[in-house]
C-alpha cells in the first residue's frame, strides 16, 4: 500500500481553517484529519473524540513522556498535541492526513516529516478575522482580543509555509485548498502508486 501526504494546515484563530478542512474531507476521498488532544476547556457543542481529545493537564503531560507526541505546543495557555501512533498508522495505509496546528508544531512536524506538504491560511483582514471570530459565538470577548493579539503573531510566520491561501470567500478558497491536494496527487511517485494497474497494462 502506497503512502499518503501529511498536510500541515496552520492559520490565526478564526481565519477559516477548521469550516474548510471540514468541506475540504467531506468532499475528497482517501483523506483525513487528524483529532489533536488538548487541555482546553470544551466549547458548547463540541464532542470529546471528534473535535478533540479533551484531556487533564496531568494526562496530558504523561502522553509526553510517553512520547506518544508527534508534536505538541503551548497555544493561549492550554496544551494541545498530535497522536503520532494515529497519524503514522493513517499514513502507512495510503490516507492522507490534515494536521490543523499551530506554527510551533507546523515547525516540528517539518523537522521530522520533511515531505509534509504545508499551508497557510489567512483572513482577507483584520476586520473579517474579529468578525468571524464574535460571529462564531464560541468564546468570550476577552478570548476574542487575545486571539486577535496572537494572530499577529501567528501570521508572522506565514512565509515558513509551502502554501498561501486567502479565505475571503468560502468556496474560493476551498477550491484552492482542493487544487493543491489534487496536484499532490498528481504528482508521479504517487501516480505510479494509484494508478500501477493502468499503467502495467498500457506498456505490456
Ligand atoms: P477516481 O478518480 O474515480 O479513480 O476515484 P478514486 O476515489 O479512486 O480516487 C480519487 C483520487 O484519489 C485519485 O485522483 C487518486 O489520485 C487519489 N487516490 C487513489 N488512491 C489513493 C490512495 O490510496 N491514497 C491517497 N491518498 N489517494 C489516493
Ligand atoms: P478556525 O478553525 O481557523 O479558528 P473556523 O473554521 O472556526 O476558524 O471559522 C471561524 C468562523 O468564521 C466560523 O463561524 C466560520 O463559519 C466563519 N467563516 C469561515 N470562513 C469564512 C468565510 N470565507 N467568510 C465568512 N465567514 C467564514
Ligand atoms: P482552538 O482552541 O481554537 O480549537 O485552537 C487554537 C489553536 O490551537 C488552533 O488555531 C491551532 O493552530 C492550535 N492547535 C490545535 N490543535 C493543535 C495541535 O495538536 N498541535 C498544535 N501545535 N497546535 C494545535
Amino acid at each position: 500500500m502506497s503512502k499518503g501526504t501529511l498536510y500541515i494546515i496552520a492559520a490565526p484563530s478564526g481565519a477559516g481553517k477548521t469550516s474548510l478542512v471540514a468541506a475540504l474531507v467531506e468532499s475528497t476521498s482517501h483523506i483525513c484529519v487528524s483529532v489533536s488532544h488538548t487541555t482546553r476547556a470544551m466549547r458548547p457543542g463540541e464532542v470529546d473524540g471528534v473535535n478533540y481529545h479533551f484531556t487533564s493537564v496531568d494526562e496530558f503531560k504523561a502522553m509526553i513522556e510517553q512520547d506518544a507526541f508527534l508534536e505538541h505546543a503551548e497555544v493561549f495557555g492550554n496544551y494541545y498535541g498530535t497522536s503520532q501512533a494515529w497519524v503514522e498508522e493513517q499514513l502507512h495505509q495510503g490516507k492522507d492526513v490534515i494536521l490543523e496546528i499551530d506554527w510551533q508544531g507546523a515547525q516540528q512536524v517539518r523537522r521530522l516529516m520533511p515531505d509534509a506538504v504545508s499551508l497557510f491560511i489567512i483572513p482577507p483582514s483584520k476586520q473579517a478575522l474579529h468578525e468571524r471570530l464574535v460571529g462564531r459565538k464560541t468564546d468570550d470577548a476577552s478570548i476574542i482580543e487575545k486571539r486577535m493579539n496572537l494572530a499577529v503573531n501567528e501570521m508572522s510566520h506565514y512565509g515558513e509555509f509551502d502554501y498561501l491561501i486567502i479565505n475571503d470567500r468560502f468556496d474560493d478558497a476551498l477550491f484552492d485548498l482542493k487544487a493543491i491536494v489534487r496536484a499532490q496527487r498528481l504528482a508521479m511517485p504517487f501516480q505510479q502508486a494509484y494508478r500501477q494497474a493502468l499503467l502495467r497494462e498500457l506498456l505490456s
